[in-house]
């Protein structure tokens, strides 16, 4: 059984936690920025929000107001994209020099790096898969002349 006393207790919440909490204080330091730069940081800050709001793990009240119940799941992705999904956990990155950060939640970034097929950090460098792609598609052309 579990409840408030099991450390496990709501251990999918913890990485939108986190992430919320980070963005509420970057939402207060960026209030008390200068006209300009305010409105940078709170577009910055409201667009990470509304990212992570469309990330969290979805919950049910429970029939006749028996409490709330976690969906096990993100609201938006697909059930293979783990708990917490994948978005919340790169979203929760941003923070990753924070005391409370867990490595855990990027472990596929940070340590299997360069053993699968499709690299994230090579989409990443190449400004997404149209990029990735073309190159790999000049490559495949200059070749090709060069062949002949
Ligand atoms: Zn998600």
């Amino acid at each position: 059984m579990t409840g408030p006393g099991d450390p496990a207790f709501m251990w999918e919440f913890r990485c939108e936690q986190f992430v919320f909490a980070r963005l509420a204080e970057e939402q207060a330091a960026a209030e008390q920025l200068l006209p300009g730069d305010r409105e940078l940081a709170i577009a910055r800050w409201s667009a990470i929000a509304f990212a992570a709001a469309e990330h969290t793990i979805y919950v049910t009240a429970k029939p006749g107001n028996e409490g709330i119940q976690s969906a096990g799941r993100c609201y938006t992705c697909p059930p293979v994209h783990g708990v917490p999904c994948v978005t919340m956990c790169r979203l929760a990155r941003i923070w990753a020099h924070h005391p409370d950060y867990q490595p855990a939640w990027n472990e596929y970034l940070e340590n299997v790096r360069g053993t699968l097929v499709l690299d994230t950090w090579d989409v990443v460098a190449s400004a997404g898969f149209w990029n990735m792609r073309l190159r790999d598609y000049q490559a495949a052309l200059t070749k090709t002349s060069e062949e002949n």
